[in-house]
């Protein structure tokens, strides 16, 4: 393993801050994958599985059985990490610009399609590897302004050319659950049955550019723009991956959690396996972004949930009760949707207007930007 510092843009004189990532086997032989962990800084389940993984990659790499190159970024967010502000930790949203550290990852589809128009053909591997160079050129030209620019731009180098992005967050109170695209669905139904994910949420495009969809749906863009004459295939597996919420953080579960990435990583050919068993079983089927519908409070209140992450619910059941505490009223909210009940608010004081909820339903209903903020 070596590893690497990436030091990254003073935000002011005097400081200094760095990306530090982790590499196992050899650049250039075989595929890439690349696990980075807490983009949201206060999101701690990340960290320790990566640290669990941490140890297993290296047992891996003593052994022999790293083919190919396995990238660990085992904190992802130097700058949110630090970001402390009267006892409560601040990790999902750059102090100084308001911005959430997961979004405004910049399409590069246009910059890589007029470098490498002219170049492409029929053989669909060479296809990948002139789009590759490409992406790591549009990459290294991005602007650096500020520490999150340089933040931003130090991990898109690291994954951008990847086979496989594994973006470790977590939830407030939640089910293991993934975001990723229709396209990268095929491939990622193996991750599904590695972690024993249960919700997986598709969605093309959900109007964060979160930075999974800005390194696998550049892939697909391409791809539309050239044609079949040019064959490009998806090259790249990205997914974010939610590990339940945030106060779920222990040692069994996370070298479960780290486990499971590995016999993915023996699925994909990173990393050799003997006599690998069976993946176990899916424990979901994929629904749309589109038909998860947050629970909205319309009102501030103490929050007392009626129902637990996981329960299957239908259109009208009541999902919390929102107490005003000075004039003594409950008002109840119900699911908007039949489905599953799969992820809530882990704070039980809300301000009006606070998504305190999340229900996966089988329909669509929901348009425009997907995410939270
Ligand atoms: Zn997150």
């Amino acid at each position: 393993m070596n590893i690497q510092h990436h030091a990254l843009r003073p935000a002011t004189p005097g400081t200094r801050q760095e990306l530090v990532s982790l590499h196992y086997g050899t650049p250039g032989q075989g595929a890439k994958a690349v696990i980075q962990a807490s983009l949201h800084a206060d999101e701690a389940p990340g960290m320790l599985v990566a640290h669990h993984l941490r140890r297993r990659l290296t047992e891996l790499e003593a052994a022999g059985q790293i083919a190919g190159e396995v990238v660990l970024v085992p904190a992802a967010n130097p700058l949110g990490m630090h970001q402390w502000l009267l006892r409560g930790h601040q990790g999902r949203f750059d102090l100084a610009s308001g911005q959430n550290f997961n979004r405004c990852y910049v399409d590069l589809a246009d910059t890589v399609e007029q470098v490498v128009r002219g170049q492409l053909g029929p053989d669909a591997t060479a296809n990948v590897a002139c789009v590759r160079a490409a992406l790591r050129q549009a990459v290294a030209a991005l602007p650096e302004a500020s520490a999150l620019d340089s933040l931003r731009k130090s991990l898109y180098a690291l994954a951008i050319d990847a086979d496989i992005v594994l973006d470790l967050h977590c939830d407030g109170e939640a089910l293991l659950h993934f975001y990723t695209t229709p396209q990268c669905w095929s491939q990622a139904e193996p991750l599904a049955r590695c972690l024993q994910a249960e919700v997986a949420l598709l969605a093309e495009c959900s109007g964060g550019e979160p930075f999974d969809e800005a390194c696998s749906t550049v892939w697909t863009r391409l791809a539309e723009r050239f044609g079949p004459q040019l064959p490009l295939p998806h090259a790249c597996l990205a997914v974010t991956v939610e590990l339940r919420g945030e106060a779920d953080v222990d040692h069994a579960r996370a070298a479960v959690d780290a486990e499971g990435i590995v016999r993915f990583l023996q699925h994909r050919g990173l990393v050799l396996a003997a006599d690998a068993p069976p993946l176990p079983p899916l424990r979901c089927e994929p629904t749309p972004l589109a038909g998860s519908i947050p629970l909205i409070a319309p009102r501030g209140g103490v929050v007392v949930f009626l129902r637990e992450p996981g329960a299957r619910v239908v259109c009208g059941e009541p999902l919390v009760d929102l107490i005003d505490p000075i004039e003594g009223e409950v008002l109840t909210l119900t699911s908007p949707v039949d489905g599953l009940f799969f992820a809530r608010e882990n704070r039980r004081f809300a301000m009006a207007g606070m998504p305190l909820g999340k229900v996966a339903g089988r329909e669509p209903r929901r348009s425009g930007s997907l995410l939270s903020a």
